[in-house]
């Protein structure tokens, strides 16, 4: 089931992706581990999960299997050590002092983390990111990280208008040639996501099935 439904997200994202930039990451948070070998062996190997303790029993469970692993969750200041220890790439930073703290936590003798700052695209309250507005206060600092490397933006629009939302996201990051990378697109609006420009789209549901 799980190497089907990758098929059918891999059908819906080359049939949009001409210019075959788009990435796809299978966002397995509570799925065992299991359902992730089911999609290894299915030749899937981004994945991406948001609770830490989980993630960390599954990169465990599964090194030696070449996978990349991208943290999407809420980071919380004690959580950056281990994140900076075992991801390859984390979407999630919001604030410049959880960047320091991954800068300074992250080993010397790998490659640099690759970073997105996630971005409150809606200006939403209750949501986490950093306001369009006051993405330029903090990029500046990215040049004095030397274990981290700033690749783009992640976002995750208000449901009822992501077409806007997106389309606002791609017009940001239009403005940085250097940052290569879009992380937007879930279940429910890859298409869209991928219409503006998206080059990693996060698919859960689509992929493992609803979570409970
Ligand atoms: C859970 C999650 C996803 C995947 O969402 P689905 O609707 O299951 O595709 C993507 N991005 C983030 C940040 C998530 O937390």
């Amino acid at each position: 089931m799980i190497a089907r439904n990758l098929k059918k997200v891999q059908v819906r994202i080359s049939a949009l992706d001409k210019n075959q930039q788009v990435t796809l990451i299978a966002v397995s948070k509570t799925k065992p581990i299991s359902d992730l070998q089911q999609a290894i062996d299915a030749g899937q190997y981004h994945f991406g999960e948001n609770y830490l303790q989980e993630a960390l029993d599954k990169i465990k469970a599964l090194e030696n299997q070449n996978l990349i692993w991208h943290f999407i969750g809420a980071i919380q200041s004690n959580k950056t050590q281990q994140i900076a220890q075992n991801f390859d790439w984390v979407h999630s930073v919001d604030r410049l002092k959880i960047a320091k703290r991954l800068n300074q936590q992250r080993p010397d003798n790998v490659e640099k983390l690759n970073v997105l700052l996630q971005i409150n695209i809606d200006n939403e309250p209750t949501k986490s990111g950093i306001s369009p507005e006051k993405i330029d206060d903090i990029i500046p600092h990215f040049a004095t990280f030397s274990n981290l490397i700033l690749r783009g933006f992640m976002c995750i629009p208000s449901p009822d208008n992501a077409k806007q939302s997106f389309a606002k996201m791609a017009n940001i990051f239009k403005k940085y040639p250097n940052l290569d990378t879009l992380s937007m697109g879930m279940s429910r609006d890859l298409e869209l996501a991928i219409e503006n420009g998206a080059t990693f789209v996060r698919i859960g549901a689509d992929i493992f099935g609803k979570r409970d």
